[in-house]
């Protein structure tokens, strides 16, 4: 379903090189170098406050490093246009207001907007991308429900499926089990590894270590400094990681 990578399957996706930011004389990142490859389903995780919401940002051209680089499919971030390619569920995309008569397809198809001039009629296609990423992301038939009727594990379903309806090569998730059900959390990761396996690259920032643990590939650790970055077996055998997490790192360090 998905297109190749923008010149290969073994091409980073996005490159952060020594990047910094400061907020006034707050240095919130320091000196950030790593790349994310095609095909990873990436954890950026770390304490609060810790940076990992700023890098996002960064990656996303919505702040600004004051040192450092990015490039994003190949392409420097200043040039980069393409932005249909990139999907982004922020961290507050579920606080709606509860009133507002929204349908499931209506939010979805705000997605395809990024795409089209005014006005932005739907086309048959946009229906049909619309019940696509509807399905993908397991809420077929839901297209006409009023948004503020579903659960929280419903609707951060119907935002996914707004940022994955151009068919993104990455999609980029700021916590997303926010608001969603303890119990809906393991359906819910099944989702994103499902889409990963489709060929998205999915990069998720969370403080879920956990349950992440059994769904992720590649973990990012953060804490103003990047202080790993590696595979799941990397990061379970290294010792800046259990530094850096207090207490009983069982559960945290072995797949279950
Ligand atoms: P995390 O996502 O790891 O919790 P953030 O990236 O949200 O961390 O924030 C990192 C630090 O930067 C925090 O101390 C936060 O208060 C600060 N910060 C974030 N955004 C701003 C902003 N727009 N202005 C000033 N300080 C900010």
């Amino acid at each position: 379903m998905n297109r190749e990578a923008h010149d290969g399957l073994d091409a980073p996706v996005v490159e952060v090189r020594g990047c910094s930011l400061s907020y006034g004389s707050h240095r919130v990142l320091e000196d950030v170098t790593f790349s994310i490859m095609h095909g990873d389903f990436l954890a950026i995780i770390g304490p609060n406050g810790s940076g990992k919401t700023t890098l996002l940002r960064i990656i996303l051209g919505l702040e600004r490093p004051g040192e450092g680089q990015i490039r994003i499919l190949g392409r420097d971030l200043d040039h980069f246009k393409e932005w249909w390619r990139i999907g982004y569920v922020p961290q507050k995309a579920i606080h709606i207001d509860p009133i507002f008569p929204i349908s499931a397809e209506e939010v979805v198809g705000l997605g395809r907007a990024c795409k089209k001039r005014p006005p932005r009629w739907l086309s048959s296609d946009d229906i049909d991308a619309i019940h696509q990423a509807l399905s993908r992301v397991g809420m077929e038939g839901m297209n006409k429900r009023r948004l503020s009727d579903l659960s929280g594990g419903q609707q951060q379903r119907i935002f996914i499926a707004r940022a994955i309806v151009n068919n993104p090569d990455i999609l980029f998730l700021d916590e997303p089990t926010t608001g969603v059900d303890v119990k809906a959390q393991d359906t819910f990761y099944e989702m994103l590894k499902e889409l990963n396996s489709q060929g998205i690259t999915i990069v998720m920032v969370t403080h879920d270590i956990g349950v992440v643990n059994r769904y992720v590939t590649k973990v990012a650790c953060l804490n103003r400094r990047l202080v790993f970055h590696g595979t799941h077996d990397e990061f379970c055998s290294s010792s800046k990681v259990r530094a850096l997490i207090p207490g009983d790192n069982h559960l945290i360090l072995h797949r279950h």
